[in-house]
């Protein structure tokens, strides 16, 4: 790829929301191909809204034997598409976009099809067929900027993208990806056409099918910009920018205007809905810049994401996760110490693939928990109590403890370290609510505290502790 064509390249990533309907795809498009005047642009796509789970959900039908449950989902999704060409579009534009996505339906199809025959769905089917719903946006897309004789062209990121073989949660192999990225995408920046790529899914080196995980086209985005050297990465999606708080829950959250890749990734995993967790992660080598910004609102400023902010200024922002459960476990004999304890717990747990959000232990007790999603507690447990189930037999472990009526708080921000008091006055803002502190975890950057509560004081947590920190910015 020569150096002009990709000089201040910018990838910009549409969420399902801004892919949603014939206007949204639009207004999306006109985005693109505005800054696609002034530099080079790689736009990846999502699905329209809600047609990964249709999808996922006629595979189910179809694994279930359901085969009248199959095809009206399969209708819904030709009906959804048909009808955003034909209000899209210009009608001599038309026939062979919908005969575009005949084919891809069919696809689908046939893939169910075999799904049904076989009465389960194997991962690597699934990858396949949920990445026609991106096929199918990318489609629009691109036909939509051709008929404005707008060149693009839609890329299937099955050509692009490189994984591991871990279906359903691949992870990009960015060497052989920034290969395969140069060779697909830059003979097209170099004649000017606008590649519009599928975001979620990718395929291994030998050629199967792989997706990186819901909510993945964020990934797939990040994935691209480090591939192509990006100058910058846009994700365009339905808010504002990363915000102080969710503001269903605090009324005077507001947009951060910048925050670094370490408080964004914090936020992230701890249940901000803004961006995917992983995205961040390829793009700290290259320090590449990423906003966030509202494709129904571009005047808007967004929130820039950094690798670091000059001056940081502690707590920044608060989220919270209300579906998760705590797990305690606390040796009943003195041959089994807590450490010996949790390596056997944790192995198992890692084994598993469940995710530990927080730990806390007392030596005293030798006791210790962890805090895991609610849907993923059965497999937690199963690890657990399987790898211990000798010792849980023969009462040298106390039984399992789990308490799923609790809720995590999660306060981030560079620059906490060092700020004397700070965790002091966030534990006294949530107890003057009346709201029980059952566990705390600060993890060793101090850029997170995270705090477990009494679900039911959860949202209260929230609104004291944004308060108290003037989140909501100077009153
Ligand atoms: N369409 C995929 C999903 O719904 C990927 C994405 O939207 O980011 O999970
Ligand atoms: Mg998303």
């Amino acid at each position: 790829m020569t150096e002009a064509s990709r000089s201040g390249l910018v990838v910009m990533k549409f969420g399902g929301t801004s892919m949603g309907s014939a206007d949204r795809i639009r207004a999306s498009a006109a985005l693109c191909a505005g800054e696609a005047g002034k530099r080079p642009v790689v736009t990846v796509v999502s699905a329209m809204s809600k047609v990964t789970d249709l999808l996922l959900d006629t595979l189910r039908h179809a694994e279930g034997g359901d085969r009248d449950g199959m095809e009206s989902n399969i209708a819904t999704l030709a009906q959804r598409h048909r009808e955003t060409c034909e209000e899209l579009l210009p009608e001599n534009a038309r026939e062979a976009v919908l005969a575009g996505i005949d084919e891809l339906v069919s696809e689908f199809r046939r893939i169910a099809n075999g799904v049904h025959m076989l009465g389960e769905r194997p991962a690597r089917s699934v990858d396949e067929a949920v990445a026609i719903g991106e096929r199918l946006s990318a489609l629009l897309m691109a036909s939509y900027l051709q008929s404005r004789d707008f060149p693009a062209a839609a890329v299937n990121a099955r050509e692009v993208i490189v994984t591991d073989a871990v279906f359903g949660n691949a992870t990009p192999l960015m060497g052989l990806t920034r290969e395969k990225a140069a060779a697909a995408l830059g003979p097209l920046l170099e004649k000017g056409i606008l590649p519009v790529v599928t975001g979620f899914n990718g395929a291994t080196a030998d050629g199967r099918a792989t997706t990186l995980g819901r909510g993945g086209s964020d990934f797939s985005a990040s994935i691209l910009a480090a591939s192509l050297d990006a100058a910058e990465l846009w994700i365009w999606s339905d808010v504002d920018g990363i915000l102080s708080a969710d503001p269903r829950l605090v009324p005077g959250a507001r947009v951060l205007d910048l925050v670094t890749y370490a408080e964004a990734a914090e936020l992230a995993y701890n249940g901000a809905k803004v961006l995917h967790p992983r995205t961040l992660a390829p793009l700290v080598s290259r320090r590449i810049p990423v906003w966030s910004k509202n494709s129904f609102a571009p005047e808007k400023p967004g929130t820039k994401i950094v690798p670091a902010i000059p001056d940081p200024i502690g707590p920044r922002a608060v989220t919270s996760m209300a579906n998760v459960a705590l797990v305690s476990l606390e040796p009943a004999s003195p041959e089994l110490t807590g450490t010996k304890l949790m390596g056997r717990a944790f192995e198992a747990l890692a084994a598993s693939g469940a995710e530990v959000l927080a730990l806390t232990s007392s030596s005293y007790r030798q006791s210790f928990c962890f805090l895991v999603r609610g849907d993923e507690l059965a497999l937690a447990l199963q690890a657990v109590e399987s790898a211990l189930s000798l010792e849980l037999a023969h009462g040298y472990v106390k039984p399992v403890e789990v308490d799923t009526e609790v809720g995590l708080l999660a306060i981030v921000g560079e620059g906490m370290r060092g700020v004397t008091g700070m965790a002091g006055r966030i534990f006294t803002a949530v107890s003057r609510e009346g709201v029980n502190v059952i566990a705390i975890a600060q993890g060793s950057s101090e850029l997170t505290i995270a705090i477990v509560v009494r679900r039911e004081g959860l949202e209260k947590a929230v609104r004291a502790v944004h308060e108290e920190c003037g989140m909501g910015g100077p009153p």
